[in-house]
């Protein structure tokens, strides 16, 4: 099975960059971050939980997120692999992951796509002019949505690193470009 972790701040390009990788490799493209909005506008308890921490660019905390997840994962057993976009944010989330997966080989690998921070915002406030979304239509909690990438969540890149398994990809470039990067690295797994 691969079960690949597509890594990267906020405005990097997995969401983008997932739903043509599921494509090519025939992968489940589970997205916290989607799983999330989703429940939100379905106004469900999970939704409605999770909305509060959202709107301030906050992180969900780990028990609804794994919770979640775990749901999303045992509902889709009979796959070829899967594609996590968004999860692991935090070390916690990376060691329910490890464990989750332990059946099926573990995480395979983490691809990070490696974008700087000002094309990040730019990318992430742009984007909020057509998406809807209001965490990205305002510089504040644009850039605390970097803050906690930084402070939370790239310590789980370095987490993969002490098992050879995190892999940083240069994120600018054309579509087509990073997917290329992207593709060198899955077809060696
Ligand atoms: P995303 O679409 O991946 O940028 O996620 C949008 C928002 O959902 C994030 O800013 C967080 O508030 C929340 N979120 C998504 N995935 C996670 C996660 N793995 N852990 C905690 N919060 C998350």
């Amino acid at each position: 099975m691969i079960n690949l972790i597509l890594f990267g701040p906020p405005g990097s390009g997995k969401g983008t960059q997932a739903e043509s990788l599921v494509k090519k490799y025939n992968l489940l493209h589970i997205s916290t971050g989607d799983l999330f909005r989703y429940n939100i506008k379905n106004s469900t308890p999970l939704g409605l939980e999770a909305k509060s921490y959202i709107d301030k660019g906050d992180l969900v905390p780990d028990s609804v997120t794994i919770n979640m997840l775990k749901a999303k994962v045992d509902e889709n057993p009979d796959v070829k692999g899967y594609i996590f976009d968004g999860f692991p944010r935090t070390i916690p989330q990376a060691q329910a992951l490890d464990e989750l997966l332990s059946p099926s080989g573990g995480v395979s690998s983490l691809l990070m796509l490696d974008v700087p921070d000002e094309e990040l915002v730019k990318r992430l406030l742009n984007r909020g002019k057509t998406s809807g979304r209001a965490d990205d239509q305002d510089d504040q909690i644009v850039r605390n949505r970097l803050s906690n990438y930084k402070k939370d969540t790239i310590p789980v890149f370095d987490y993969y690193v002490d098992e050879g398994k995190s892999v940083k990809i240069w994120g600018v470039g054309s579509l087509e470009e990073v997917f290329a990067r992207l593709s060198l690295e899955l077809d060696r797994l």
